[in-house]
């Protein structure tokens, strides 16, 4: 079973309404997409993990094992796709949905408000956490 610290947590955490914590999936798109700064390294990894195809993964795999092989101190693939790392693992091994949908639910328990950037006037979700304009209503707060 996964543990992610915040993850199913069910005390309020400061500044975050139980409005913004309902995940869409609109906001899980953003979150995935948008929020990548604020992930924890193994969640990235587990991303690009996912963008691997099945053949992409077996070669990646194998110039990994060349790489340990070859070099002593610098595994550059295995730390983009952390093969060998078990936190990536547990989150790769939950499927791509349910991966997809753990990382989002912690970005928005552990930072809520925080980078779910919305329309002061509106109150839809805008295109990033730092943007400053609405593409629903055209607000703009600059
Ligand atoms: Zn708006």
């Amino acid at each position: 079973m996964l543990k992610i610290p915040g993850f199913g947590n069910t005390q309020p955490l400061a500044g975050i309404t139980a409005t913004s914590r309902l995940m869409t999936d609109e906001l899980k798109k953003y979150l995935l997409e948008q929020c990548r700064q604020w992930m924890l390294p193994e969640e990235i990894r587990a991303l690009s993990r996912g963008g691997l195809t099945e053949h992409g993964e077996k070669t990646t795999r194998e110039i990994a094992e060349k790489e340990k092989k070859e070099t002593l101190t610098d595994f550059k693939i295995e730390r983009m796709y952390g093969f060998n790392d078990p936190k990536t693992n547990e989150l790769v091994n939950l499927g791509h949905e349910k991966m997809l949908s753990t990382i989002a639910q912690r970005l928005l328990e552990r930072q809520g408000d925080s980078i779910v950037n919305k329309c002061t006037k509106c109150n839809k979700l805008t295109r990033t956490p730092n943007a400053k304009q609405c593409r629903h209503c055209g607000h703009d707060w600059h």
